[in-house]
């Protein structure tokens, strides 16, 4: 048996959603019919889904009675007031504007704050929709983030942090005109979920003063962060989750927020503000015709009351050492069975190295995609491939691009599955890893030209 400790679940299952088991075969069938691309299969051709963690949590029976509170009035909803009261108790900020998801407040925001046409934004890593948002506002995205979060097998407390040296030397080079501002994203989701130390935010916020550049946070997972600060940063041990909420965003103006992550809503979005009364006049009249009015933003007040009441669920001390404790576990079983992975596990998904597994597969038959392929006929498991198929091609040369790292995320919705799920998918991976060397790389039958990933059709090399 393992040795792998599992920390206990913070709460009791009250509702069940049933999970039907199809067959090897069916399962063979099914991907076939989806062109070998996991996003083409069907949800109940799945039976433990790792996809996303975004909008698949379980939300709370104090959430769903929420739900029922919902006033669902265009103008002044009290459940709009109750969200504003929650981001000025948490984050201690006057403003806050609901959004339809992350993404809705990123187009709300960004063209704001990008203010000539090639401007350029920083973050440690941009995560896609965020690095789409900059480029359709004009902007160019850059990312500074320490080298070790390309090393998945060295250990590093904070991954996700910035490299101070990099952004400054950086911003002199460029001058601070060519800088629209900075966005902290917090956990680095792109790097695995790797959090950012309070040290590396307040050092890079002085750097932004220093130079008068705006800064901002890219808040998705803003309690996981500040957990693993709690745990791993010196003098935060006895700081209250919510104490080092606050601290994080005080050293930021404001943030961009996908609620579907730490606020366990399956839709929604935020942006809030300190005290900039000007940039939230600026930022209320762009939302009026992108999302719906100032007071909903584009979601229903019963989803805004759920997100209030998310906000303060997501940062509750238990419910996030269990949260951080059930991806380790993940993490480690893996470990423990030979498979590698990026060390430390971050706050919502273990990824695996498939470039590791899967040597014999060259980058542009993606390896990655084959091993999710191969984990779905093993297992019904559902992952996804963050590597050179999703990076594409070469926009000059047509050349399908080369991905540092070629990883498969398995993704943790938040509430959802047990520990004993998370045995299938360990033992699934075990299995495959003592026949990987018989796996076979993916062509093309169908490649869209952009954002492939989502619609192209494969088919195993011969
Ligand atoms: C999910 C996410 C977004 C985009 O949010 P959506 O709700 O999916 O539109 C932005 N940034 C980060 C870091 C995210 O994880």
């Amino acid at each position: 048996m393992s040795e792998v400790r599992a920390v206990p679940e913070p709460f009791k299952i009250k509702m069940v959603e049933p999970l039907k088991k199809i067959t090897r075969e069916e399962r063979q069938t099914a991907l076939e019919r989806a062109g070998y691309n996991i996003f083409l299969l069907k949800s109940n051709e799945v039976y433990i889904d790792l996809l996303t963690d975004s909008g698949t949590g379980a939300m709370s029976d104090h959430q769903w009675a929420g739900l029922m509170m919902g006033d669902e009035a265009y103008a002044g909803s009290r459940n709009y007031f109750h969200l504003q009261d929650a981001v000025k108790d948490i984050f201690d900020y006057n403003y806050a504007i609901p959004t339809h998801q992350g993404r809705g407040a990123e187009q709300v925001l960004f063209p704001i704050l990008i203010k000539k046409p090639g401007q350029i934004v920083i973050s440690n890593m941009h995560f896609d929709t965020t690095k789409a948002h900059v480029e359709l506002a004009g902007g160019r995205a850059v990312n500074i983030v320490i080298e070790d979060a390309f090393d998945t097998e060295k250990y590093h407390p904070f991954k996700g942090d910035f490299d101070t040296g990099r952004l400054e030397a950086f911003i002199k080079e460029q001058g601070s005109d060519k800088i629209a501002f900075i966005i902290v994203t917090i956990t680095c989701n792109s790097a695995g979920g790797q959090p950012v130390s309070m040290k590396n935010i307040k050092e890079v916020s002085e750097i932004a003063k220093k130079y008068g550049i705006r800064i901002f946070m890219d808040a998705a997972r803003f309690a996981e962060n500040a957990y693993f600060i709690k745990e791993r940063e010196e003098g935060y041990a006895d700081k209250s989750i919510k104490d080092i909420v606050k601290e994080m965003f005080s050293y930021v103006e404001g943030f961009t927020m996908s609620a579907k992550k730490d606020a366990i809503v399956n839709i929604g979005g935020l942006i809030g503000i300190k005290d900039d009364e000007e940039l939230y006049t600026q930022a209320s009249s762009r939302v009026v015709p992108l999302e719906g009015f100032v007071t909903y933003g584009g979601l229903a007040g019963r989803d805004m009351e759920a997100l209030a009441r998310g906000l303060h669920e997501g940062m509750d001390y238990d419910y996030l050492n269990y949260r951080v404790g059930h991806v380790r576990y993940l993490g480690e079983r893996l470990r423990e069975g030979g498979i590698p992975i990026q060390y430390p596990t971050g706050g919502h998904a273990v990824f695996v190295d498939a470039k590791k597994i899967l040597p014999h597969i060259p980058f542009y038959q993606f390896p990655a995609v084959a091993l999710a392929n191969e984990l779905y006929l093993e297992a019904g498991v559902r992952g996804v491939e963050i590597g050179s198929f999703l990076l594409g091609r070469d926009p000059d040369t047509g050349e399908n691009l080369e991905s540092p790292l070629e990883l498969l995320r398995l993704t943790i919705p938040r509430r959802v599955y047990t520990y004993t799920h998370l045995d299938v998918v360990a033992d699934a991976l075990i299995n495959i890893k003592d026949k990987a060397s018989s796996l076979k790389g993916l062509e093309f039958t169908y490649e869209p030209k952009i954002l492939r990933h989502f619609t192209a059709r494969l088919k195993p090399v011969q």
